[in-house]
């Protein structure tokens, strides 16, 4: 049985090549024939690939030497891993393409357009009842005069300076290295046609395309969320051989002044006087729709600072389902003044009051009686810091200087 050396022979090696050597050689002949440098090439590029693709696994190489392409079992065929996957893995992706030469992927087909992104401010309300809005963008359409082609029929050339490309690829020897080089093409200033100035497109200057103004209508549905996307799938700029990439509005909530978004759910402070969290009553929460919710307190409830109680299904409505989360209600007491009482009527709330619980014994430990005066204007005797919001400022503070440093 003669041994089979087709994929040595394509690669230009003898059977008995080390792994470098292969290597070597796949990467002077992958820059050589590589369909951006040599169109005319044919499938030269792919069988090379291949035949490199089985020769660098050590397993697939063995099967190839001792049975021929027959050993490889089905794995033999043009199937098996993308050439131009093989090749970016080996000298990296950014060796072609990327740097602005604007080319197309060829057989891949069009590229695709970026997609645009706009930031849309939405009130609570409107996430709570859903609006529709309409958002003017200006955008860029293929010419509707040339049909995006720059000028008449005919009178677009490709280049012949890149053979329509764009870009001058040349490969240089840096030592053991091939280096590539990319420019724009100096010819066409890397647009890879040329178009005469007479025979150009009046209504684009032969650009192919034109600034248009688009009007979107967004539909904000109900319950949806900060940072949600509203997609408008190919309205992206438009641009000769691209498929145009997408709208993406992003929605971004503005804060509320009196309702915290925590989900589904919302959060309300609700101030309410001493009497109202001790006997009862009502208050009043105007809500996100053009509703008020009258609040009922219990009497006896005995809210207290910082209580927090929760208002079923009265939070935002859930996106896309027909559910409300819940509106949780945390309170804060609005204590009477100083001094608002009288005699009489501290007797009284002495008689009303849960009684006090009794002091806790003093051992034997001496014991002072002091009085609380009001803290306004008096400071911390350690940090040096103000610790009073109401505290005048004092340049120097003479007093108030760290001891322990
Ligand atoms: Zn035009
Ligand atoms: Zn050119």
């Amino acid at each position: 049985m003669t041994r089979e050396t087709k994929y040595y022979d394509i690669l230009g090696v003898d059977p008995s090549a080390s792994e470098g050597e292969l290597k070597k050689a796949y990467r002077k002949l992958a820059l050589k024939y590589h369909p951006d440098k040599n169109p005319e090439a044919g499938d030269k590029f792919k069988e090379i690939s291949h035949a490199y693709e089985i020769l660098s696994d050590s397993e697939k190489r063995q099967m190839y030497d001792q049975y021929g392409e027959e050993g490889l079992n089905g794995q033999g065929g043009m199937g098996g891993m993308d050439a131009e996957d093989l090749f970016s893995q080996l000298f990296g992706g950014g060796l072609f393409g990327g740097g602005g030469g604007g080319r197309s992927r060829g057989p891949q087909g069009p590229r695709r357009g970026k997609d645009m992104v706009h930031h849309l401010k939405v009130s609570l309300e409107d996430l709570y009842k859903g609006k529709t809005t309409k958002l003017a963008l200006q955008k860029h359409v293929l010419c509707s005069k040339c049909e995006g082609k720059g000028g008449k029929e005919g009178a677009v050339r490709s280049c012949g300076g890149c053979n329509g490309q764009g870009v001058r690829i040349t490969v240089r020897q840096m030592g053991p290295m091939m280096q590539q080089f990319q420019q724009a093409c100096p010819e066409c200033r890397g647009q890879g046609e040329i178009i005469n100035e007479k025979d150009r497109c009046k209504q684009c200057v032969g650009k192919k395309i034109v600034g248009e103004k688009k009007i979107l209508e967004v539909f904000i549905d109900k319950g949806m969320k900060n940072g949600q996307n509203i997609t408008f799938s190919g309205e992206g700029d438009q641009a000769p051989n691209i498929i145009p990439g997408d709208i993406i509005i992003t929605l971004d909530e503005k804060p509320h002044n009196t309702f915290q978004r925590n989900g589904d759910d919302l959060v309300y402070e609700a101030k309410i006087e001493l009497l109202t969290a001790l006997a009862g009553g009502q208050f009043v929460i105007p809500h996100l729709d053009d509703r008020a919710l009258l609040v009922s307190v219990l009497p006896g409830e005995a809210i207290q600072p910082g209580m927090v109680k929760v208002i079923p299904n009265e939070g935002m409505p859930s996106y896309r389902h027909q559910t409300h989360g819940h509106l949780f209600v945390k309170f804060s007491i609005d204590f009477p003044q100083s001094n608002w009482a009288d005699e009489e009527t501290i007797a009284k709330l002495n008689a009303i009051l849960p009684t006090r619980s009794p002091l806790p014994s003093f051992g034997n430990k001496h014991v002072d009686e002091v009085v609380l005066a009001d803290a306004t204007g008096y400071q911390s005797q350690r940090g040096g810091h103000a610790h009073y919001e109401d505290e005048e400022e004092d340049e120097g503070q003479p007093g108030v200087q760290c001891a322990q440093s």
